[in-house]
């Protein structure tokens, strides 16, 4: 029976529906994979994170099994209390290697990192440096600790030196994502290094999209423009690449040693189960052991990108398997999403407040298990779907 105190949320739900604002889930039929089975249909997975194919690899689920079976379903605790099992030791161990970094500490996903992080990092007296596209997750950390929220503008490492130059904080904090999680472009990281040198200032990268995928080793943009040693706090993600779940930040061991002690989504929460440890580590040595892999992402990555770029679509800053489809308004989006699926494509309209106002978006993104002809195959669809838009 419907109660009447939740009677408001019928009108809430009307205004998100007539903005083209509401969101529902789509239930898949299959494991994840390039291709999925959603709606009685099987579809070619154009909007995954799992950009190296590894999320239903027979590797990572026999990894995942095997660390269940060997230490049980669930963590039982939080770290801190009696949740610190060897697997997360042994995970930790593995992403400090990857990272070659002294430390790792484990969080439960990329959004509990972000969310508990700055808090640990900054307070009142201090500010936080955001690129404007930064991940929301970030924008709630950065609200979390009270310091100083100061945005500027995408990839703006001239106003940032601006900003960072006026600062009277005691702490000043730069935050910005590796590859932009809507945008698959990259932030200037080697100049905000430099600023945040100059200005002593402390440098935390999110890697979320970049783990797996940019760098020699796999180990994200840091690596693959040469700052590494100038990140003070690289934060990566289990679930994207490394197809598990869970999140971590890489970094000195004193740094490790701060936030198992104030990082709050750190303490306050029961630790990551050992199945999803397990498949992170199987993950982890597929990027260590199988650089082909990459190299077959972004082979695809180049085919897409000329494609797009032949259509007009600005996708000339992409570095990333993420390219955004910029349509505009949200019915656009929609319209286009549904044209692709008519098409056997399964790709997803991103609205605000994901992305700006006037910039929805199809949000595509290859992994390593598709292949050319999938990507040949969208282009030609989607000629279609927009010619369709033009003529609505
Ligand atoms: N950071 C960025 C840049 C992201 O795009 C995301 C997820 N979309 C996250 C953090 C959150 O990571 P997780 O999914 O592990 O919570």
């Amino acid at each position: 029976m419907p109660r009447a105190p939740l009677d408001w949320i019928d009108g809430e739900l009307g205004r998100l529906a007539e903005a083209g604002l509401r969101r529902s889930l789509e239930p898949l039929a299959s494991a994840q994979g390039p291709v999925v089975t959603v709606g009685g249909r099987t579809l070619v997975n154009l909007c995954s994170n799992d950009y190296l194919g590894l999320a239903g690899d027979p590797r990572l689920r026999a990894a995942a099994a095997a660390a269940a079976e060997a230490e049980g379903a669930g963590a039982g605790a939080s770290r801190l209390v009696a949740g610190d099992l060897a697997v997360h030791g042994r995970l930790e161990a593995a992403i400090a290697s990857l990272h070659r970094a002294e430390a790792a500490l484990l969080f439960n996903s990329g959004y509990h990192a972000n969310a508990g992080v700055p808090a640990a990092l900054v307070g009142r007296d201090d500010e936080i440096f955001s690129d404007v596209l930064n991940h929301a997750s970030i924008v709630d950390g950065a609200l979390l600790s009270r310091a100083t929220f100061t945005r500027y503008r995408h990839g703006d490492a001239q106003e940032l030196s601006d900003l960072l130059s006026r600062s009277r904080a005691r702490r000043k904090l730069v935050i910005t994502d590796a590859v932009f999680s809507m945008d698959g472009d990259a932030a200037p990281l080697a100049e905000i290094a430099g600023l945040c040198d100059r200005h002593g200032a402390m440098l935390y990268v999110d890697e979320a999209h970049a783990v797996g995928v940019l760098g020699p080793t796999g180990a994200g943009l840091a690596e693959a423009v040469g700052v590494k040693d100038r990140v003070d706090v690289e934060m990566g993600t289990l679930g994207k690449a490394l197809g598990a779940f869970g999140a971590y930040v890489a970094g000195e061991a004193r740094l490790r040693d701060l936030l198992v002690s104030r990082a709050r989504s750190f303490v306050f929460t029961t630790a990551l189960p050992p199945a999803a440890c397990g498949a992170a580590l199987a993950a982890l040595a597929v990027v260590r052991d199988d650089p082909a892999r990459r190299a077959r992402l972004h082979a695809l990555m180049a085919r897409m990108k000329a494609g797009l770029t032949a259509r007009g679509f600005d996708v000339a800053a992409v570095v990333s398997p993420i390219f955004p489809v910029v349509l505009g308004t949200e019915a656009r989006a929609l319209a286009a999403a549904a044209a692709l699926r008519e098409r056997g494509f399964f790709v997803r309209a991103i609205r605000p407040p994901t992305v700006p106002r006037g910039t929805s978006r199809l949000r595509v993104a290859l992994t390593a298990g598709h292949d050319e002809g999938q990507v040949d195959g969208f282009l030609e669809a989607l000629d279609e779907a927009v010619a369709g838009l033009a003529e609505a």
